[in-house]
């Protein structure tokens, strides 16, 4: 199983780390030690003094694809879940300015909790998905996908370019603005909809 991320997917958020607003999907990837289930609590890890929480719609990738036609691209998943791309930014930043890549500072195991899955059927409208952090009961995140800068869709054929896609790979589809740093003793939880999809405390 692979887990890809798409950085910079929402124009509001690039801005808001000063990042320029990209011309094609930025990509990177999780290994699956990074996925944390059933809102279990999150360790806060040594080696970063500046944890962020990105909030993100995440897709189910349902069948096996490579070079994925624009017009088939919607056949490729079929739920949704809540994720947190966990960032140590402070390590990121680092690594930027070093123009290296960005693994341990966004691929460290735990660094992907998610949610239960939400059939697209379920959704009012798969096109514009409502989505929500709290983080200790306020909202800090409040996104639509219909703001996205590249869609599922265009996602989709730009990844199996490069990548063979496979029943029950993950793609964290990109945060919108609003992501800031955790404590221990926080507690984040992300909504769909107005339905409440994950919990996670941070100890
Ligand atoms: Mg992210």
């Amino acid at each position: 199983m692979k887990i890809f991320c798409i950085g910079r997917n929402y124009a509001d958020h690039a801005k808001e780390l000063n990042n320029p607003v990209p011309t094609e999907p930025l990509i990177f990837m999780k290994p699956p030690t990074a996925l944390v289930v059933n809102n279990k609590p999150f360790y806060y890890p040594d080696f970063t003094q500046d944890l962020h929480y990105e909030g993100e719609i995440v897709l189910r990738v349902c069948k096996n694809g490579r070079s994925v036609q624009p017009e088939f691209a919607h056949r490729y998943y079929d739920a949704v879940a809540f994720g947190i791309d966990f960032t140590a930014r402070d390590v990121q930043e680092r690594l930027k300015q070093k123009g290296q890549p960005w693994e341990i500072a966004k691929a460290f195991d735990h660094s992907a909790p998610i949610g239960p899955w939400v059939p697209l059927e379920e959704l009012p409208n798969p096109k514009d998905i409502h989505f929500q952090l709290k983080k200790n009961g306020q909202v800090v995140q409040d996104g639509h996908t219909r703001d996205l800068i590249f869609s599922f869709e265009t996602l989709i054929v730009y990844i199996s370019r490069y990548f063979t896609l496979q029943k029950s790979d993950l793609i964290f589809t990109g945060t919108p603005a609003g992501v800031g740093p955790v404590q221990i003793g926080d507690v984040l939880e992300g909504f769909i909809e107005g339905r409440p999809m994950l919990t996670c405390a941070i100890k």
